[in-house]
């Protein structure tokens, strides 16, 4: 596992801990956490003003994203050590189930349908995520958390974090900074 440049001193102990909460949960001898090493990952520390773009839209809404063997999270001043943490094995979920094609094809075809009986792909593009106006779609909290691959990454984080701390936590805990 590599980390980019551009990490703050935390982001050692948030690795270091997501390995930790991992390897308790060695199933069947089938150690997550060793796979890990092959992953490069990238943690972005920026404030709101860093946010990149996706095309023309802002990431804004988002906290983070796995891409390829990238994984970015904004370390806003809305997340805590523990949220990125959340934050982090949340993209790992992502990134696992890109790890093989099988796996891949398998979430591709799963959430095509889901978006389809949500009336958002209406089969005007080949692939749900070029339908017009679905990322709009998808940055709606309810949309994106009922996704099917978000929601096993959520389920896959809280299980090993304890707690919940998905997008209600953080919306959450945007007004509450913002109030202080
Ligand atoms: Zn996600």
């Amino acid at each position: 596992m590599k980390i980019s440049e551009g990490s703050i001193s935390c982001t050692k102990q948030v690795i270091n801990d997501v390995i930790l909460m991992i390897r308790r949960y060695n199933y069947f001898g089938a150690d997550l956490s060793a796979s890990l090493n092959d992953a490069d990952l990238t943690i972005l520390i920026p404030d709101e003003s860093a946010y990149p773009t996706l095309g023309n839209e802002s990431m804004i809404e988002f906290r983070g994203y796995a891409k390829g063997n990238n994984i970015i999270l904004f370390f806003t001043r809305y997340e805590t050590i523990k949220s990125v943490e959340w934050l982090l094995l949340h993209e790992i979920g992502h990134w696992v189930l890109m790890q093989n094609q099988a796996s891949a094809a398998f979430m591709a075809i799963s959430r095509q349908q889901h978006y389809k009986a949500a009336g958002i792909y209406k089969g005007a593009n080949t692939i749900y995520y070029f339908e017009p106006g679905f990322h709009k779609e998808y940055m709606k909290d309810k949309v994106h958390d009922a996704d099917p691959e978000e929601n096993l990454s959520n389920l896959f984080a809280t299980a090993i974090i304890g707690e919940d701390l998905g997008r209600p936590w953080w919306r959450a805990n945007i007004e509450k900074v913002n109030a202080q």
